[in-house]
C-alpha cells in the first residue's frame, strides 16, 4: 500500500525516531509499504518519519546513471536502528532533495565515507563501510530518524536563499484540506 507523505512544516519532520524493540509482522508490512512508496516516487530513500511514523526505519536504494536518461536503480534495502560511525574526515559536496520538500535542490556537505551498523526486516545486524553516493543515502535518511533534515546541513546562504520555496511548500502542504 502506497503510503502518504508528510511535508516541511509537518512537526513529525522534526521529532526523534524511537528504536525498535521488535520486528512485529507489522514493521514487517510497514517496511513492505514504504518500500513501494518509495518506489511510486522514484526515490532512493524513505524514513519512517516522512510517512508519519517515528520509529527507527529507512529503506533506500543505490542509482547508477549510465547516461543522463538511461539509470537504474539499486535493489531496495531495509534499515532498522541504525547506528552510523567512523565519519571520514574527507567531505563531499552533492545536491540532495527530499520527498518531503518536493522541488527543493540544496548542496550538503558530508563525509565521503562511513561506517554503518542496522538491523535487517529480520533482526539480524549488518555491517558494512560505505563510500560516496550510498554512503549519502544512508546519512540522509539517518538524519530523518533525528529530526533533521537537508536544509539544516546547507550553507547559511543556501538556506536563506530557499526561504520562499519553505514558506511555498509549507504552505501547499499543511493548509487544511476542505
Ligand atoms: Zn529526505
Amino acid at each position: 500500500m502506497k503510503l502518504n507523505l508528510r511535508y516541511y512544516g509537518d512537526s513529525i519532520l522534526r521529532k526523534t525516531a524511537l528504536r525498535i524493540d521488535e520486528i512485529t509482522p507489522e514493521i514487517v508490512q510497514l517496511s513492505q509499504d514504504m518500500i513501494e512508496t518509495m518506489n511510486d516516487y522514484q526515490a532512493v530513500g524513505l524514513a519512517a518519519p516522512q510517512i508519519g511514523c517515528l520509529l527507527r526505519i529507512y529503506v533506500f536504494r543505490d542509482f547508477h546513471s549510465i547516461s543522463e536518461d538511461n539509470y537504474h536503480f539499486g535493489p531496495p534495502e531495509i534499515a532498522i536502528n541504525p547506528e552510523i560511525s567512523s565519519p571520514s574526515k574527507e567531505m563531499e559536496e552533492m545536491v540532495e532533495g527530499c520527498l518531503s520538500l518536493p522541488d527543493l535542490h540544496v548542496t550538503v556537505k558530508r563525509p565521503k565515507k562511513i561506517h554503518i551498523r542496522y538491523q535487517d526486516i529480520h533482526g539480524n545486524w549488518e555491517e558494512s563501510d560505505l563510500e560516496g553516493f550510498i554512503a549519502r543515502v544512508n546519512m540522509h535518511e539517518n538524519d530523518h530518524l533525528n529530526g533533521v533534515l537537508h536544509i539544516d546541513r546547507t550553507s547559511s546562504k543556501e538556506r536563506k536563499a530557499v526561504q520562499p520555496l519553505l514558506q511555498k511548500i509549507k504552505h501547499l502542504h499543511t493548509k487544511k484540506k476542505p
